[in-house]
């Protein structure tokens, strides 16, 4: 409720041409313990006491000259604001039904009738001032409230920063300075492993990860920079007012810095890594194209490798769409039929036999060179079509293995390697989507190798491990590919099913540019020996090369000195002539 102070410290102004009128009121509310009282005899200073005194409530007098008591209130009307609260009390002694009607509809709220009566007067008094300030309480919280909501569209509920709508109206802001010659950038941030951390750590510890990040944000950068969160993981920085680019880098730098100490997150410490794009604003960018390019910076810094950063620059931009065509093209590739499948021969060492092949993914792409499968399979791998096209290469290989037995009957056809993206390891149904091929080509297990990088042994051991004994139960060999560039070690190697292990070509390379270093190639043979697994060389591309590896014990070898990866039906040529080569040397 209104307390009484209040109410005695209301501002009333009394309006009333009759001076013994104008004595009584003032006496009236004063004894009644008003102490703010203003009062006019002329009805034409009204409006400038109501604009001086801000009155809470107004005594009108009616009947009056020049100006009567409802030209006042129209008056004062223009004064008010919109939805504000002014009790005007009328004083009359005309009480008929229409002079009332007439008062209420021009702003009245009440009415005292005259001759006035002392009780009346400070009842009614007392009550409008309550409603005014009522009234005035009411917008107060409507005003919070509504600031409230303004906060809340324009900021991130949990971190308390800017969120996306108010971050792109501060960028369109800065640009438009930009244009008087003032230097903007904005960074856009992406944490690289905040859904492994969602994931293991939980949503709680995930958002505490976000808080920790919004803070750390906070601190590298100036007061006068918008420091925003606009998607899940994703921040932005606007940096505006810069004298030059450099002190972009500065803040870049700061903020790798900040990033640098782990957050302890459930009793462990988590290292948080983001990639960031870098942009400044050109006087002809739009909020969207400066945002784009930050966008596209982002991409690259990401696709550098983690943790980070890259300075927008047009043709990154071009080299973006370029690569988002190449990779429509290529989830179209297999139905347009511009796949293709070469094999590279696999010779055993000692005799000089094609023992195996390798199969190797080709596109024939209609309009562009594409030399390898080094090429493109990093971009299947990225985008997840390694999955189907790895399925279509596995069919094939096994289709054209089926039919060189078929060719064959007297025996000593290759065994087919295929290799085999982590991907498609991670697919619970792979062992039977492998079941399912060598029963439609009626290839015998035994013939069939599947190749899987050492990278992918690591990743993900406990459903890989599962998947690696599902295959082996097929009856299929495994091969480890690309041996020696991870970390596998001894202990490690035990725990899985293999077979092969097929040694890294920057091995074989060292072996001929270092002088004839074989200690990392003889390591591995030696260590294949103790586990039972035969040893593949891979990249053998000069005579002494094989020597070496002759002499370390490693049995077998693939390589440009044997043969390039080829259509099956130059291979086939090869199936007897590698032999005799080998023989007649
Ligand atoms: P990888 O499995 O290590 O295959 C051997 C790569 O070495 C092939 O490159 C082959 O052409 C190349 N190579 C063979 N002999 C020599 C040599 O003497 N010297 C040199 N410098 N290179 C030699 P390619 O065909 O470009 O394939 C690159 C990689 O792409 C492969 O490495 C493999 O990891 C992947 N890949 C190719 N086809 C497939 C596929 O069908 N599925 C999957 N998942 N990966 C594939
Ligand atoms: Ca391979
Ligand atoms: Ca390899």
């Amino acid at each position: 409720m209104i307390s009484d102070e209040i109410v005695k410290r209301a501002r009333i102004l009394i309006v009333d041409d009759e001076q013994a009128n104008v004595r009584l009121l003032e006496r009236l509310l004063l004894t009644g313990g008003h102490t703010e009282v203003w009062s006019t005899t002329d009805s034409r200073e009204a409006l400038t006491l109501f604009s001086e005194m801000h009155p809470d409530l107004v005594l009108l007098d009616l009947q009056m000259p020049h100006l009567d008591g409802f030209a006042v209130m129209e008056q004062l009307r223009t004064k008010m604001s919109a939805g504000e609260f002014l009790p005007i009390l009328v004083l009359t002694a005309d009480t008929t039904r229409e002079t009332k009607d007439r008062a209420l509809s021009c702003g009245a709220k009440d009415f005292l009738t005259k001759p006035l009566e002392r009780g009346e007067v400070l009842l009614r008094t007392r009550n409008l001032i309550e409603t005014r300030y009522l009234h005035l309480a009411l917008k107060d919280e409507n005003r919070a409230l509504e600031a409230k909501l303004m906060h809340q569209a324009f900021h991130d509920s949990l971190t308390g920063l800017a969120n996306r709508a108010l971050f792109r109206d501060r960028v369109a802001h800065a640009i438009a300075r930009a244009a008087r010659g003032e230097q903007v950038a904005i960074l856009l941030l992406d944490l690289d492993d905040f859904k492994s951390v969602n994931d293991s750590l939980g949503h709680i510890e995930g958002d505490r990860l976000l808080e920790v990040v919004a803070e750390r944000l906070l601190k590298a950068t100036r007061g006068c920079d918008t420091v925003a969160r606009v998607g899940g993981d994703e921040f932005a920085v606007l940096l505006a007012g810069l004298q030059h680019h450099s002190e972009a880098m500065i803040v870049v730098n700061r903020i790798v810095e900040s990033m640098r100490t782990p957050v302890p997150l459930r009793g462990r410490e988590v290292f948080v890594r983001v990639s960031m794009g870098v942009a400044y604003a050109r006087v002809e960018d739009t909020v969207n194209e400066l945002i784009r390019n930050a966008d596209v910076a982002m991409y690259r810094a990401k696709g550098e490798g983690r943790g980070r950063h890259a300075v927008f620059e047009p043709s990154m931009y071009t080299e973006l769409l370029e690569r988002l065509q190449l990779e429509d093209d290529l989830r179209h590739a297999i139905e347009r039929g511009e796949l293709h499948v070469v094999y590279q021969p696999i010779v055993d060492l000692a005799s000089g036999t094609v023992t195996g092949v390798e199969a190797l993914a080709r596109w024939h792409h209609p309009e562009r060179e594409i030399p390898t499968g080094a090429d493109f399979i990093p971009l299947a791998e990225e985008t997840g079509l390694i999955v189907p096209i790895g399925g279509w290469m596995l069919a094939q290989a096994c289709k054209q293995a089926r039919t060189w037995q078929l060719e064959h009957p007297e025996g000593l056809v290759p065994a087919m390697s295929v290799n085999v993206s982590v991907r498609q390891l991670q697919e619970p149904t792979f062992a039977s989507e492998v079941a399912a091929v060598l029963t439609e080509t009626q290839l015998p297990p035994e013939f069939l190798i599947l190749e899987i990088t050492e990278s992918a042994l690591i990743a993900d051991t406990t459903s890989v491990l599962d998947r690696l004994h599902e295959l082996k139960a097929l009856g299929i060999k495994l091969a480890i590919d690309d041996f020696g560039t991870g970390y596998c070690n001894l202990a490690y190697l035990q725990r899985f099913p293999i077979d092969i292990l097929k040694i890294d070509k920057s091995f074989i390379f060292d072996m001929a540019t270092n002088g004839g270093n074989t200690t990392l190639a003889s390591t591995i043979v030696d260590l294949a020996t103790q586990l039972d697994l035969r040893t593949v060389a891979e990249g053998v591309e000069h005579a002494e090369q094989r020597e070496q590896l002759i002499a370390l014990g490693c049995g077998y070898a693939q390589g440009y000195l044997f043969a390039k990866p080829m259509p099956a039906d130059a291979v086939q040529a090869l199936f007897g002539a590698l032999a005799v080569a080998k023989t007649s040397a």
